[in-house]
């Protein structure tokens, strides 16, 4: 028998109810929404929040009305750059939404919101399939060991493909994962999903957009197939669960509380992902996935405790999901609102905060007070006296905190896994059209940093340029344009140039002396250091091994700094030198003409010594591109390819289309979009995102070289 869903009109007049209930840490969801671009989540986002009570009337991506959406550009573009978090209620729990980007060349930004959710509902095209950015985010969800479920979205599309994306999970992606739930019709026929654990058909009504649907049997017709996905499920369950698979071999009859209950365990676990499906757009299929975070998703006591160092020593400790646990809390996202200013986003992993009180930002050593306190819901804000332990709020009034950083308790304080950002490679000149935009941009780019902290900004002497550093060209672009729009400053832009960098080739030990001995007071620091070239990606390391008292200690951070400030320009082509060790040694000192001025010098000139006489190297960011184009332009694609030394790493198939993944130098990327469009007639893709750096082959190197003079 059809029974009427009710749902709707519950959330509706229960909402108000809702919100006064306590909830408990077991009832709390921190979930993200992650996707490729042009997926649907925005659109499912929005859907959810629609259901989940919090706002009236749906919005649409195609107007540019999403309320999750925060900034201008993202509407104009169609994606989602930012990560908000927004507060929403179904059944007894309180779902908190990060949202997160779609955008390969915003993956810090997936990364950030990764590290801050317990669990995430991965959407996929039943027409795309599995692309090669569902992949990127899927491997950026497995470094963090987040818990998913997977939705098949666009199944009202005449081409979607449910089994085949679902195949596509499980062999590309090596997920465990099974249905849950099989759509009833396909296409303009999309008439609901059957759910396989209660093996119920929603049917729903493809006219009325506000989402009811009707609860019944599986028709006759579908019953067949329903069982064998059902026997799937169970088979796939059963292959982690203990308990399932203890009833599956004795085929004893498998309830719908047992199996629901396996399916929260192996999910939680990282070892199965349940997989529904439906249409957001048409509003099919959405509060199943609601009722799946609800039920398979973890709360924050679910998740293993959060683990941080602590100051000062270098041990790990552990920090309980607890309100009677000392306080910690990450900063994972800041945004300027247009009406209270700068909100500081933090995850509490243990304790409690208060609004008013002090806080103490362990990462920068600074104390700061919290103004107010927030919850962000999709239209409106409520302040709230208190956030607790797994929960997410704003804070007001934070100057200082920036992204990343860990707050905690003063007495205790321990700092968290700090998140995992890509090198910037790609650099920008940036020039204030007048003088009254010159004077604002410096504070606009020190905000924007906050904000991001994945972008650099550094300011070359020689040229008197200010660059932006970022790792995509259209990173830098929304930078450019988020300083016109929201901070009024017009600017003229150069073009990118590719961010190389110099290392030493040799190990070298090399002495640095500066000394001064005209008129007045003299100047003495001599430093001996060994210098050698270490692995990518380390950046400067400077240590001291200094015995005895042939320097002062009061010395070694201007000896230090001195090494730091020469590493900014090599002695090729005035690009930074990285990958370096420098160990000081030894060296000497004077009495009286001793000071931190001269062993600043002294470093300096020793550091650009050691590189002249060990030999430098110049180095480019390398990226990782992968194309997916059809068979009959693969050919030139790769011709096209090699003619950008790209060091092809595997050529497979995908569907009817070919992938091609390799390495290719990012100074012959510019303009790649283009390029490939022509030579497929359109018809290839590519994503990319930095790699790593490698040495700059010679003939290339002499050319960059030249340019440079
Ligand atoms: P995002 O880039 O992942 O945030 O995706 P959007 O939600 O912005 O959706 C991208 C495009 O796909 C928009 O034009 C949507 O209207 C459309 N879209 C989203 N969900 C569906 C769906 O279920 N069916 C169809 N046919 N189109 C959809």
């Amino acid at each position: 028998m059809m029974e009427q869903n009710i749902l709707l009109e519950f959330n509706k007049k229960e909402y108000k109810n809702i919100m006064e209930v306590k909830y408990t840490l077991q009832k709390l969801r921190n979930v993200g929404i992650i996707a490729h671009i042009d997926a649907g989540k925005t659109t499912t986002t929005e859907r959810i929040l629609y259901h989940a009570g919090t706002i009236d009337r749906m919005g649409n991506v195609d107007d540019g009305t999403t309320q999750t959406d925060w900034m201008v550009q993202e509407r104009e573009r169609g994606i989602t750059i930012t990560s908000a978090c927004t507060t929403s209620f179904w059944k007894d729990c309180r779902i908190n939404i990060i949202d997160t980007p779609g955008h390969i060349d915003f993956t810090v930004e997936v990364e950030r919101s990764l590290r801050v959710l317990d669990g995430a509902v991965v959407i996929f095209c039943a027409v795309g399939g599995v692309e090669s950015q569902s992949e990127t985010v899927w491997r950026q969800a497995d470094r963090y060991h987040v818990p998913r479920i997977a939705f098949i979205n666009k199944m009202d599309r005449i081409e979607a493909d449910f089994f085949g994306t679902l195949k596509q999970i499980q062999q590309r992606l090596g997920a465990n994962a099974a249905a849950v739930e099989i759509p009833i019709g396909v296409g303009q026929n999309l008439e609901g999903v059957i759910d396989l654990i209660k093996m119920k058909s929603l049917i729903y009504d493809i006219k009325d957009i506000t989402g009811r649907f009707k609860v019944g049997s599986v028709s006759p017709d579908l019953l067949e197939m329903a069982k064998l996905y059902r026997a799937k499920l169970i088979e796939s369950v059963a292959e982690t669960d203990k308990n399932i698979m203890e009833k599956f071999s004795h085929d004893q009859e498998i309830k719908e509380g047992e199996l629901s209950s396996a399916i929260r365990r192996q999910t939680i676990a990282g070892k199965f992902v349940p997989v529904l499906c439906g249409s957001s757009l048409k509003n099919i299929g959405v509060q199943p996935i609601l009722d799946a975070v609800v039920d398979w998703l973890p709360s924050p006591v679910d998740v293993p405790p959060v683990q941080g160092i602590v100051q000062g020593k270098d041990v790990i400790e552990q920090r309980k999901a607890s309100d009677d646990e000392y306080f910690s809390a990450l900063a994972f996202k800041i945004m300027i609102d247009p009406y209270v200013g700068k909100l500081t986003f933090l995850r509490v992993y243990s304790g409690i905060l208060k609004s008013g009180s002090y806080i103490y930002n362990v990462s920068r050593d600074k104390k700061e007070r919290i103004g107010k306190l927030l919850k962000m819901h999709a239209n409106r804000q409520e302040i709230i006296e208190v956030v607790k332990t797994g929960d997410i709020a704003a804070a007001v009034g934070l100057r200082e905190t920036k992204t990343g950083d860990t707050i905690c308790d003063e007495q205790h304080p321990v700092i968290l896994e700090s998140m995992h950002l890509p090198q910037p490679v790609i650099s920008l000149a940036i020039e204030p059209l007048t003088r009254q935009d010159q004077d604002k941009l410096s504070l606009a780019l020190s905000r924007l940093q906050d904000e991001d902290p994945s972008f650099c900004v550094s300011y070359n002497e020689e040229t008197a340029q200010t660059l932006i550093l970022g790792f995509g060209e259209l990173h830098l672009e929304i930078i450019v344009d988020r300083l016109k729009r929201e901070f009024n400053v017009q600017t003229q832009v150069g073009k990118p140039h590719v961010a190389y960098k110099e290392t030493l080739i040799k190990p070298v030990r090399q002495e640095g002396k500066f000394v001064q001995q005209s008129g007045g007071r003299g100047q003495y620091g001599h430093v001996v250091f060994e210098i050698e070239p270490i692995e990518r990606g380390s950046g400067i390391v400077f240590e001291s091994a200094l015995r005895g008292t042939s320097i002062p200690r009061e010395y070694v951070p201007s000896i230090e700094q001195g090494v730091i400030e020469s590493a900014q320009t090599g002695p090729l082509g005035g690009f930074p030198v990285v990958d370096v060790k420098v160990v000081l040694i030894d060296g000497s000192y004077h009495e009286v003409d001793s000071s931190t001025f001269a062993f600043k010098m002294a470093g300096s000139i020793g550091f650009s010594a050691a590189l002249r006489s060990g030999g430098s190297m110049l180095l480019e960011p390398i990226m990782d591109v992968e194309v997916v184009v059809p068979e009959e332009y693969l050919g030139d694609v790769i011709a096209d390819m090699g003619a950008r030394r790209a060091k092809i790493e595997q050529l497979s198939q995908r569907g009817n289309v070919r992938v091609i993944r390799g390495f290719i130098p990012l100074s012959e990327l510019f303009g790649y979009a283009t390029a490939v469009r022509s030579v497929s007639q359109g018809r290839a893709s590519y994503v990319m995102q930095p790699a790593y750096y490698a040495e700059v082959p010679k003939n290339i190197k002499e050319k960059i070289l030249k340019g440079k003079k």
